[in-house]
């Protein structure tokens, strides 16, 4: 970081603030409800049946709705029914909401652990913060 040096109490107010925010966070991952990894994606196919209605981009077969998600490597898909569809699709975003969640903890647990270590002398050493990055609605 190349943060202007700080006064100690200005470090204080800040880890202060901080630890605030921190516990705050903290209370939204009780919140969270069910989870499940991986993806939703809500498909359209046409059959190659040249006299079918699917010829027509707009008449293809569907929505079928599938799941993908990663195991040991390899990217697994199974279709979905749509009632099933909605189940998936609130856990996803439960997920999401936890690692939004996450990322936030992150985020400011290493401020506290700059300030914390400024204050001693040291610097913090890890991965850079990430810079502020929209997550596209997938
Ligand atoms: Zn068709």
């Amino acid at each position: 970081m190349t943060e202007r040096r700080l006064s100690k109490a200005e470090l204080k107010r800040r880890l202060q603030r901080l630890s605030r925010d921190y516990e705050k966070v903290k209370t939204r991952l009780a919140e969270v409800g069910f989870i499940c990894e991986g993806s939703l994606a809500e498909l359209y196919t046409s059959c190659g049946n040249p006299n079918c209605r699917c010829r027509n981009p707009d008449q293809r077969h569907g929505p079928y709705w599938q799941l993908t998600w990663k195991e040991t490597g390899k990217t697994v898909t199974r279709r979905l029914s749509a009632e099933d569809a909605a189940l998936y699709r609130e856990w996803i975003a439960n997920r999401r909401q936890l690692e939004a969640v996450l990322e936030q903890m992150r985020d400011l647990s290493r401020q506290a652990g700059e300030y914390i270590l400024t204050t001693k002398g040291r610097p913090f050493h890890g991965p850079q913060r990430p810079r502020r990055r929209r997550r596209s609605a997938t």
